[in-house]
């Protein structure tokens, strides 16, 4: 075999011994990467805050993952997935990705609607069914909200970036990816046009958490650096600038 490495890890084999994922098993590994951004040791705080869960039962939880060979624990460093883990939790967010790409380029679903009903599909769409709207949007290499969606193959993208609230005045920068999860807010910046493609300047930030004064497709508006923290950039080099 040519590269017998990539293909024993393959997503499609990621369940497992005991046969598929549970749903709430597929959200604690995703909520796991998501926080580690796939190799770093995350606490068990963390996770019940982003699952909105009490430390206890999270921790019940995390034992019987680490039996099931999914992470590792230790007692002060925190939750490790193991390959097997960060299999599953990639093959989830291919899944949930897949979906939410799918609802808003077939579907036309505007996209502060798609996360929640991805949440639920992701658990229960065979890789057939995703592998196949994939293609039948022409395999996006990220969803509706930027994020970037790991092939088949498990691999993902996984540059960072800078957030909005990071870049300095004078600067310009295209918008790459917004949080996904709170649709109110995705309204909120789809009025003000502040979506995955657009070109931004930041004009003045005033000091001690103020406003943001920006100039996005040529309208100038402020927003705070609290929602300013859940847009992700990637500056512009002088030469592509957009005029100020
Ligand atoms: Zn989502």
């Amino acid at each position: 075999m040519k590269s017998g490495k990539r293909a024993h890890l393959s997503l499609a084999d990621s369940s497992s011994e005991e046969g598929p994922l549970t749903g709430p098993v597929e959200d604690y590994l995703k909520a796991i990467y998501g926080l580690g951004r796939g190799s770093v040791s995350v606490a068990t705080n963390d996770i019940a805050r982003q699952l909105d869960l009490a430390p206890a039962s999270v921790s019940g939880m995390v034992r019987r993952l680490a039996d099931q060979g999914l992470l590792t624990y230790e007692r002060y460093r925190g939750v490790t997935l193991t390959n097997l883990g960060r299999r599953a939790a990639l093959r989830t967010l291919r899944r949930h990705r897949v979906i939410e790409a799918y609802l808003s380029g077939a579907l036309h679903y505007p996209w502060d609607r798609v996360h929640d009903e991805a949440e639920r599909l992701e658990h229960a769409a065979s890789d057939e069914l995703v592998d196949r709207m994939a293609a039948a949007i022409g395999e996006p290499a990220t969803d509706p909200h930027g994020a970037p969606i790991p092939s088949r193959e498990g691999h993902m993208d996984e540059t960072e970036y800078l957030s909005l609230a990071e870049l300095g005045a004078g600067y310009g920068a295209r918008v790459v990816r917004v949080s996904d999860d709170d649709p109110e807010m995705l309204r909120y910046l789809g009025e003000l046009e502040i979506m995955p493609g657009a070109e931004i300047v930041v004009i003045s930030k005033a000091p001690y958490e103020g406003p943001i004064t920006l100039r996005v497709s040529g309208t100038l508006l402020s927003i705070g650096p609290a929602l300013a923290s859940q847009v992700m950039v990637e500056p512009l080099t002088d030469m592509e600038a957009p005029a100020h």
